[in-house]
Order: C-alpha cells, then structure tokens, then sequence
C-alpha cells in the first residue's frame, strides 16, 4: 500500500512511494505515530536531495536495514555463542557465529569480536584489555586527526592514560615516522595507535610496528575509516602487524552503525572479556545479525569493485578541487577522504562547510596539519554507492567551488545538487 506522507518541511523532499530505504510497514508506523514517521521520512527525504558527503557516512542496503529491523532486537544475549547468561539464544548465537566466521575470513584475522556498540566502544575495550589507567599511549594528537578516544582531555581516554601526541609534516601533511619513533623511545608508551579520523594516506603499518617493538609497546591499529576499503583490497591491512585492529562497521564497509575487534589468538580470551563484562551488557543482536550480512556483501567480487572506485573517486575530486583552487592536503589521497584548505580562496573553514551545506553538500570540517585553520573534510564512500561516477565526481568539485566561492542567493547550486542526487538515488525502486 503506498504510503502518504505527513506534512513535512517543503524542503524535504518527500518521496511519494514505499523506499527500500523504509521498511514494508512504514504504512503502520505512520498509522501509529505519524510524529516520528513524518521525521524518518523528512530525513530519507534529506539523505536523497543532497549529496553526503561525511567521509565518515555511508548507505547501507536494503539487507543491510532488514536483519535491523528484526525480531532480533527484542533478544538479550549477554555472553558469548555457547556460554550466555540468558536462555533462548539459538539463534542469536548461530548470527553472531556467522558474523565472527565472515569477519575472520574476510580481514585474515584469528580472532574477531562483532559486539562493540561502537567504533569508540572497541577501542574502549581494546585498552581495557592491555593497559591499566595511567598508562602512556602514542597516538596521533587530535590537532592532526587523531580521534577523541585517542586522549581528547573530554573522553575517557584522556581522563585515564597519559597520551603523547604525534604529528604530521607541516608542509607535506604525511605522518614523520622519525618523530613517532623519537617520541616513543622519550615516553616509552604501554601501546602506541596508529590510525586516524582525516588521513588521506596509508599508514606505514610495518613501521608502526617496529617503533612499537623497540619500545616493547602494543600496536593498536584503529582502522575505522579504511576498514572497507581493506576488506575490498583498496587499501594495504594491518591485521599482519597490529596486536589489536579496532574499526567501525558503518563507514566505507557500509554495514550498521557499531564497532568490532580483530586481534591474535593469544588476546582472543582478553579482549572477549574487555568487551563483555567489562565494557558492555547484552550485545545488539539486530545489529550483530546487520554485521554479518554487511561482511557477506563486502566479500562479494562487486564490493571490490566498489572499493576500488572510492579511491578512484576520491583522486578525481581532489584534482578538480585543487583546480577549483583548494589547497589539497597530502598533495592528493589514497582513500576515500579528502581533506582541503579553503583559505586560498579567502574563505574560512567554518563559512565554506555552512555555504556547502546551503547549496545541499553536506560534509565536516577538519583539523589542518598546518595548525591555526580548519580545513573541510570529504569522503567518496556515500556518493559511490548511489552509483555517481567519475564525471559525477568532476561535477561535484565544480559545484563545491562555486559554492565556496560566491555562496548559492539564488539556489541555482542547490537545485543542480538536488539534479545530481536524485538521478543517482540511494533506494533506487
Ligand atoms: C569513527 C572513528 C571512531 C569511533 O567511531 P564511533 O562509532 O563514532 O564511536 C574511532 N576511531 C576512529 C579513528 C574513527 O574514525
């Protein structure tokens, strides 16, 4: 039965048909509580008319938004398959092995946990297991893109352990792995992390992992971000040297919201035991189920393909925004972010992201290695999955500077954006 929309803002463009994005009975919720229906339908709506362009956000699909929307969100699970402190865990149990079995066999890793509500709750868990409060850890500092549970002075991770901060190369943007090491023979970190949330290159993972062994650290590898660009082959692993990789599953790798551990058999028990009791209740069995069919997808030879393309997109976007003018940080990317300077053309980091957003690119703004400025923050992952293609991705920077440049009075940009999203529908049917 199709579904009638409520009143909803006139911007929102509400859809006039059932979405894959809205499940079958959208029709009862919006019976039920037309509210919160009108809200889920204004944001699918947003989600269609703009382009997304969060490096951190992604579509999941359609199978992806069934198994969270199931009966397995009624389930409590605390423990593990096999030995749970709850009956009736059949079948939670038979999702969460098939979830650990794909996610080992994907990333070649002996151990997986698939319960961490989220990217910061796995790295919650993964320091829980190996260092005691008040241990020193290196990591990325926050004023070059080092994450909030990598010592923000607000987050647990700064209130607890004692955080040395590295950097990058002002002029260059790419990480010194001679100041990481100099730091790490100065502090003599318990772990050093290595991962980020705005560097557009790879980690130098064997490098991390010898300046951790010649100071007897941990190598915690926080691979959120490029998590799926890995399990597509686009991007160099750090399952091979981490002691522990933690990641989110919602970003590049496009399953539900939540987090998940990798690491040896030998931290198999300590991490388990990290993650549940000490960190977490009952596992989201709805988004553990989500998980593995996120991980069955992201094995498929089409998912590659789509990996591959993030990359490709992203070099195009930034070459068209450094000839729109941008300063592009690192010279260029080998992932699905990129991260530019607005300031050559005398706009600031903070006026450029709300000109972008009024003409309906919706993105972040990001530290710069250079310091003082803020810089704006872009990721392929979203658009490739509507299907946009290298020309769209030229279109894109073209429509970026122009809105940075002169703003969008007159709404030309906004109404070639919302042309440029809605041929290329996240939901297509
Ligand atoms: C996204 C991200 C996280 C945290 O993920 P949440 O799910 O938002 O908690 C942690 N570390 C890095 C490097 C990230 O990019």
């Amino acid at each position: 039965m199709p579904v009638t929309p409520p009143a909803a803002p006139a911007d929102a463009g509400v859809p006039p048909k059932p979405r894959a994005d809205l499940p079958p009975d959208f029709d009862a919720l919006l019976r039920q509580d037309p509210e919160v229906a009108g809200i889920l339908l204004a944001e699918s709506g947003r989600q269609s008319s703009g382009l997304q362009l969060i490096a951190a956000e992604n579509f999941t699909s359609p199978a992806v938004l069934a198994a969270l929307g199931s009966p397995l969100a009624n389930k409590y699970a605390e423990g593990y398959p096999g030995a749970r402190h709850h009956g009736g865990c059949e079948q939670a149990d038979a999702a969460e092995r098939v979830a650990v079995r794909r996610a080992t066999t994907l990333f070649g890793a002996e151990h997986a946990n698939v319960q961490p509500h989220s990217g910061s709750a796995a790295v919650l868990a993964a320091y829980a297991a190996l260092l005691r409060p008040g241990d020193t850890v290196l990591a990325m500092g926050l004023p070059y893109g080092g994450h909030l549970t990598h010592g923000a002075p607000g987050n647990f991770s700064g209130r607890w352990f004692e955080f040395a901060g590295y950097g990058v190369d002002p002029d260059s943007g790419l990480i010194d792995y001679s100041q990481v090491r100099a730091l790490a023979r100065a502090r003599r970190p318990k772990a050093v992390v290595c991962g980020s949330i705005s560097y557009p290159r790879h980690p130098d993972y064997a490098a991390f992992r010898e300046i951790a062994d010649e100071v007897g650290a941990y190598l915690i590898a926080d691979a959120a971000h490029p998590m799926g660009l890995i399990a597509g082959g686009a991007a160099p692993s750090p399952v091979p040297y981490a002691d522990v990789v933690c990641a989110t599953t919602h970003k590049v790798l496009r399953g539900p919201r939540g987090g998940m551990i990798l690491c040896g058999a030998e931290l198999a028990g300590r991490i388990d035991r990290a993650v549940f009791p000490f960190t977490q209740g009952g596992a989201q069995m709805h988004t553990v189920a989500a998980k593995a069919v996120a991980f069955g997808e992201a094995a498929t030879p089409a998912y590659a393909v789509y990996a591959h393309q993030v990359v490709a997109h992203a070099r195009v976007l930034a070459a068209g925004l450094e000839a729109e003018g941008f300063g592009v940080t690192t010279d260029g990317t080998d992932t699905h972010l990129v991260v530019v300077d607005p300031a050559p053309l005398g706009v600031d980091g903070r006026t450029a992201r709300d000109r972008l957003l009024a003409a309906g690119m919706v993105l972040d703004t990001c530290a710069l290695p250079h310091g003082d400025t803020r810089g704006l923050r872009l990721g392929t992952a979203a658009v490739t999955t509507q299907g946009m293609d290298e020309a769209d991705m030229a279109r894109i920077a073209a429509l970026f500077g122009a809105a940075v440049r002169e703003g969008d009075e007159a709404g030309r940009l906004r109404a070639e954006v919302r042309e440029l999203a809605e041929r290329n529908p996240p939901y297509p049917g």
